[in-house]
């Protein structure tokens, strides 16, 4: 129809090849740029329901997305594409829609269609009514779709930091994104049921690494042993998740070295070991029976794979499921506690994103001390040979009843979503003062 052409070709021009390679430099004042290619929708395709259910709520906006979709040429990263050694990597994950989501027939309004690119498609209405697209375009150092595996997702992020930890580095990785993005599905594996395959999260795939290099020749000789900690951290308090959760203080001495003082730190042996710890801590999470039924959402995890020369510390691998960003904006969880915990976890969401920046900026002054969370993890962010890479989970996309929007405007998990993503967005620029100042 006369009207599909008229878009496709506005779309191709607006759209990157998804094949092209993208420098990120030259690309990034484009980040976030408004294409604003607006999709009409032709009228013999809302008569025919060519994209099924015509009770789907939103069905406008999810025939247009999908139109929109069919002209992008998708490709998809693969686990035989190479992988980059960054040391600071932002990348964004979505998940699938859940069976919930389906059934509710929510609207998906992300796309991958290639590496590092992402595009949200933001349903939007003039003021007489019209509804049309405002298709973001975004980049990072890698995008993963929602066919994408944990396997996968860890080959580009957390495996190739490992080897730094061996080299007497400091690594770092974070899940970031609201409650039910899929960060813990990410860190700690697939939940089926009530019952957890750890094996498949990027907490035993990274040990499984560490193992693997421990019986390398160049590493056999250095006389390393590995061993596991496992933290959460609650309203600016630690506990020990390998310890029932006893809460522990953090110190700081003359030299600034910080120290949880009395944190587990079990000797271990092989991978199974390591699952053992993981099942062990994440059970103890969730049970919350302890202290103020911890909430396992507003809290961030903090899995440590350390290798240790005798007593000396060598290297370490802080693998961090982070509370969940959304804000407590919604009149339901209005309550002191709730306001408490947020207030908290933005706190220290935000000075995360300052200590990455002063590694970024190799800067002297790293402001470790605003969060409990960025004070315990102070070396990370400090030396040469630190390096960080953050998973950002994409979950919710759904624009919600557009109308009610429209009529109250507040928080949707779309708006969710695209608050991630600006999130996202500010490390990517925080990236480019990095490669300014190199
Ligand atoms: P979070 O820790 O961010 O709150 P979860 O990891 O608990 O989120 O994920 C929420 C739900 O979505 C879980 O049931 C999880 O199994 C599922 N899920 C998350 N990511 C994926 C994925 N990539 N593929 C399939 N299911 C997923
Ligand atoms: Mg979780």
């Amino acid at each position: 129809s006369e009207s599909a052409s008229d878009s496709e070709s506005g779309k191709a021009a607006a759209v990157p090849a998804a094949n092209q390679r993208i420098s990120r430099v030259p690309e990034v004042n484009k980040v976030n740029k408004r294409l604003s290619v607006s999709t009409k929708i032709s009228e013999t395709q809302v008569k025919k329901g060519k994209y099924g259910d015509m009770n789907r709520p939103n069905k406008q906006f999810y025939q247009m997305i999908e139109e929109y979709r069919e002209t992008l040429e998708k490709v998809p990263l693969s686990l035989t594409d190479p992988v980059e050694l960054h040391r600071i990597c932002v990348c964004v994950r979505k998940r699938p829609l859940n069976k919930k989501e389906v059934t509710r027939k929510e609207i998906d309004v992300v796309t991958v269609p290639g590496k590092g690119v992402l595009l949200f498609h933001e349903p939007k209405q003039k003021v007489d009514l019209t509804k049309y697209l405002d298709n973001q375009l975004f980049h990072f150092d890698y995008s993963f779709d929602e066919s994408s595996t944990n396997d996968l997702v860890y080959r580009f992020t957390a495996k190739p930091l490992v080897k730094t930890i061996f080299e007497g580095g400091r690594a770092t990785c974070f899940a970031y994104g609201q409650t039910g993005s899929g960060k813990t599905h990410t860190m700690g594996g697939d939940f089926s049921g009530k019952a957890q395959d750890s094996s498949k999260g990027v907490y035993s795939l990274a040990a499984h690494d560490v193992f693997n290099l421990l019986q390398q020749r160049r590493y056999a000789d250095m006389d390393l042993s590995p061993y596991v900690t496992f933290f959460e951290i609650y309203n600016g308090k630690v506990f020990d998740l390998l310890n029932k959760k006893t809460k522990l203080r953090v110190l700081e001495d003359e030299g600034q070295q910080v120290q949880v003082v009395g944190l587990q730190e079990v000797p271990v042996s092989s991978v199974d070991d390591v699952i053992r710890l993981i099942e062990k801590g994440s059970a103890c999470r969730t049970s919350g029976q302890t202290f103020a039924n911890t909430n396992s959402s507003r809290s961030h995890a903090v899995l440590q794979v350390i290798l240790r020369h005798g007593k000396q510390l060598h290297g370490k691998f802080s693998l961090v499921d982070l509370a969940g960003n959304e804000r407590g904006t919604d009149v339901s969880s209005n309550d002191r506690k709730t306001m408490v915990e947020t207030a908290e976890i933005n706190r220290s969401l935000l000075a995360l994103k300052e200590c990455i920046r002063s590694l970024g900026q190799n800067s002297e002054h790293i402001p470790f001390r605003m969060s409990k969370l960025t004070q315990v993890l102070r070396d990370s962010f400090i030396g040469e040979n630190s390096r960080t890479c953050m998973v950002i989970g994409l979950g919710c996309y759904s624009p919600g009843p557009w109308e009610i929007a429209m009529i109250s405007p507040g928080m949707n998990s779309c708006d969710y979503t695209l608050n991630t993503l600006r999130y996202a967005d500010r490390y990517m620029r925080l990236l480019e003062i990095k490669h300014a100042s190199t």
